[in-house]
């Protein structure tokens, strides 16, 4: 079971004050500062089959955006230090969460950029060197609306990134985001219709395929769980049993190893913050709360029981590592 969950400024569309399409902004930060105290309360709550405690793995944001809002990429890590270093003493993991928004000066608004390959590199770099500055060394990656081409990904596995966890199998999605204030065109776009649905490691000229020995990256990529065509959200109760028990079906058919990947955002389950959103947003945060991420671990542990199959949390890069022994040994399953 791998929980993981994307960290950054609160989303415009939740009902913070920061906008797309201001250059340089004050961001709030209550997703942070209430939400992610209210998961660390839920999880360490939860134990696996090995009398574990429940870890979460928080990718934190770190690209150009922040660093012009904040001063340097690495804002979130310098800044809430103090937490970070609490929840990695108590199991959990912090990854990277890196959005291509480029400042458009025609358009006037941060857009994500699809095109300048080059720039995505240079944005990739700037923010991995501002983080290792902070002394954080981050093996886990997830990549903002899940974009990647062939050069994020093999730039990520140049930085010896282990484990990138971006994918959506079989979904794409060609940039139809507007922003709901000013309706300027956002972009999201990623595409992963051709990704497997188990972990694999790329191919050097696919990203979205399992490479062949002689020319696959070393960086892992281990995909999100896919139910009825959507990603699993760990908040959100609309078809949570179906993927656990999909999950444990899985590694009983294969008698091996199957990976449960969810995510969550924290400014999604701060209940005050959005009892005052109506219509547009509420239609996008329904069934968001950390009620229903207590009930969706629940579910897991019910599941376990009731099938009569163990299960262990892990975070990103512990998977990452029991997958590539694995692998290596020749048991593999996916
Ligand atoms: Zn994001």
């Amino acid at each position: 079971m791998i929980l993981c969950a994307d960290t950054e400024p609160d989303r415009p569309f939740l009902g913070s004050s920061s906008r797309y399409n201001v250059y340089c902004q004050k961001y709030s930060w209550n997703g942070i500062r209430i939400g992610v105290p209210a998961i660390d309360n839920v999880i360490r709550s939860h134990i696996d089959s090995y009398k574990e405690n429940a870890k979460m793995t928080w990718f934190l944001r770190a690209d150009e955006t922040v660093k012009v809002s904040c001063g340097n990429s690495a804002y979130l890590f310098e800044h809430f230090d103090y937490l970070w270093k609490k929840l990695m003493h108590e199991g959990d993991e912090i990854g990277w969460h890196c959005h291509l928004f480029r400042w458009s000066d025609t358009r006037k608004c941060w857009k994500q950029e699809i095109e300048d390959r080059k720039w995505m590199e240079y944005c990739l770099d700037l923010a991995y060197n501002d983080i290792a500055k902070r002394r954080f060394k981050v093996t886990s990656t997830s990549m903002g609306w899940h974009y990647h081409n062939d050069e994020t990904m093999r730039k990520l596995d140049s930085l010896q990134i282990i484990v990138d966890l971006s994918a959506l199998p079989g979904l794409s999605s060609h940039g139809k985001l507007q922003d709901i204030y000013n309706k300027t065109s956002l972009s999201e776009c990623y595409d992963w219709s051709l990704a497997p649905l188990h972990p694999y490691f790329p191919s050097s000229r696919n990203y979205m395929k399992e490479g062949t020995l002689n020319e696959r990256l070393s960086i892992l990529e281990i995909p999100s769980t896919i139910v009825r065509g959507k990603p699993w959200i760990i908040d959100r109760m609309i078809h949570s049993d179906e993927a656990v028990v999909h999950a444990f079906s899985e590694a009983r058919q294969k008698k091996g190893r199957a990976f449960l990947l969810g995510f969550l955002h924290p400014d999604e389950v701060i209940v005050s913050h959005l009892n005052a959103l109506k219509g547009f947003f509420l239609k996008h945060i329904k069934g968001l709360s950390i009620q229903n991420l207590e009930r969706s671990l629940n579910l897991i542990t019910e599941a376990s029981e009731r099938m009569n199959i163990p299960f262990k949390y892990m975070t990103a890069t512990q998977a990452a590592k029991v997958y590539i022994r694995d692998a290596n040994s020749g048991e593999g399953e996916h």
